[in-house]
């Protein structure tokens, strides 16, 4: 029987896993990508260290217009199914509360043990080849980088969303998909910093703290996360705000006022606050108003609170009206800030929105152009942070890889 020929558009983590998934079930495999290598973006993922899963596979990890299907993709090649991918590979993994990671962890193993597969199962890799057309022809695919073309039995589109365009994905895969018919969710960068409005962010940049932040949302219950907040010269950033940040740059596309709120007191309800208040009031002695808030939040922030509580650092407690020191206390469970804009795609980790999940198959086969398959982040499925991304990768690269080849 004729070997079915394959091409895989764009090498990142999906087009690799879909690229070994087909060649071990015996088609002929050839990826074409844009970059002058593969798997640039993996060297970047979990700071040079690659989380690239997570024993925690959960619906509220993902989004995206229909998480139901993302969900049942996802018992089709689960986290046991990417350990043992990757332990077949010869990578040792290491389980950090829940979070996997490469033994050694260097994201640099991960990409090497991708290519050492690659390279033993024969798998034809054609380096920057930047496709920008693909059109049907009878009974095969073509596809085009401009200057060469190339046909197909079944192509396989992995070429990733627009986010951290340095690494390759530079948003070409949705021209492809529409190309093919395909509508498009539209776009916004997730797992990114969002810049705010308020002036003093200068003034407190640099200063990392646990808190828990709350976006509120027009009837819907608000949503929170916690973790280690990191404040910058123009606005929040770290896990938490990553985690919001993609239900964010929704509400910002509609216009929306979006404000969040900043609990650096997550321990304490407001009673436990009264009683803060009450045992540091018992220390007041002689103290500024400076050295009164020592010792309870960064200096930076409480300098901050004091000010925005019309008071001075250098005011004696004693002089200080009450109802302004206990706004103090107030502003460290509710500081309010609002955001005007995410960072750019350059900056976001991964890029919510793209082709509708309602526009393939099951297997992950377009129903706009049959024989044309999609795998990763192109599809409008994103993850939180903790692995959910590359597991969404592994996942959708196996089953576009798997029935590519059938
Ligand atoms: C800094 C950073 C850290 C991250 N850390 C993590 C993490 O620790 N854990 C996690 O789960 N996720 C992480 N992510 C997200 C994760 O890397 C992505 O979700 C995942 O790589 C998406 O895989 P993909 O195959 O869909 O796309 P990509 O990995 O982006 O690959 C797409 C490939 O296609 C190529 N390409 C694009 N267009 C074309 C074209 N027209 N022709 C040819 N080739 C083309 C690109 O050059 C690229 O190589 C991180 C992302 C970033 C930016």
């Amino acid at each position: 029987m004729k070997q079915r020929k394959i091409g895989i558009i764009g090498g990142g983590a999906s087009g690799m896993a879909a690229a070994i998934t087909a060649a071990r079930q015996g088609a002929l495999v050839t990826i074409l990508e844009g970059n002058d290598r593969i798997g640039k973006k993996l060297l970047a993922t979990g700071n040079g260290r690659c989380n690239l899963g997570n024993l925690e596979l959960s619906a509220d990890c993902y989004y995206g217009e229909d998480v139901v299907f993302v969900m049942d993709r996802l018992t089709q090649f689960n986290t046991q199914d990417t350990i043992s991918f990757f332990q077949g590979l010869g990578l040792m993994i290491k389980n950090k509360g829940g979070y996997l990671y490469p033994a050694c962890e260097q994201a640099s193993a991960v990409l090497d043990v991708l290519r050492m597969e690659i390279k033993e199962l024969g798998i034809e890799v054609k380096l920057q080849c930047r496709v920008c057309r693909i059109y049907r022809k009878e009974d095969l695919i073509v596809v085009s980088d401009g200057k060469i073309e190339y046909a197909f039995d079944r192509v396989i589109l992995a070429c990733g969303g627009k986010a951290a365009k340095n690494t390759g994905s530079d948003g070409s895969g949705y021209e492809l998909a529409k190309q093919l018919g395909h509508s498009l969710i539209p776009t916004v960068p997730a797992l990114v910093q969002l810049r705010c409005k308020e002036d003093y962010f200068k003034s407190i940049a640099g200063v990392r703290a646990d808190a828990c932040i709350t976006l509120e949302r027009e009837g819907r219950e608000p949503v929170r996360e916690r973790g280690e907040l990191q404040l910058t010269d123009y606005g929040i950033s770290g896990i938490p705000v990553f985690q919001l940040s993609r239900i964010v740059g929704r509400q910002l596309m509609q216009q929306k006022e979006v404000t969040i709120h900043i609990n650096f007191l997550p321990d304490y309800d407001e009673e436990g606050l009264k009683q803060l208040y009450a045992v540091r009031n018992a220390l007041e002695g002689d103290k500024t108003m400076e050295e009164f808030f020592t010792g309870m939040l960064h200096k930076k922030i409480m300098l901050l609170f004091i000010r925005l509580a019309g008071l001075k650092a250098g005011t004696p407690v004693r002089e200080a009206a009450k109802d302004a020191i206990w706004k103090v206390f107030s502003l460290c469970r509710d500081f309010t800030v609002t955001v005007t804009a995410s960072n750019p795609y350059e900056n976001a980790q991964v890029c919510a929105g793209g082709v509708p999940t309602g526009e393939v198959t099951k297997e992950l086969e377009s129903r706009k152009a049959s024989g044309v398959y999609f795998a990763g982040e192109l599809l409008d499925v994103d993850g939180k942070c903790g692995g959910y991304n590359l597991q969404w990768a592994w996942c959708s690269g196996y089953l576009a890889g798997m029935a590519a080849a059938k």
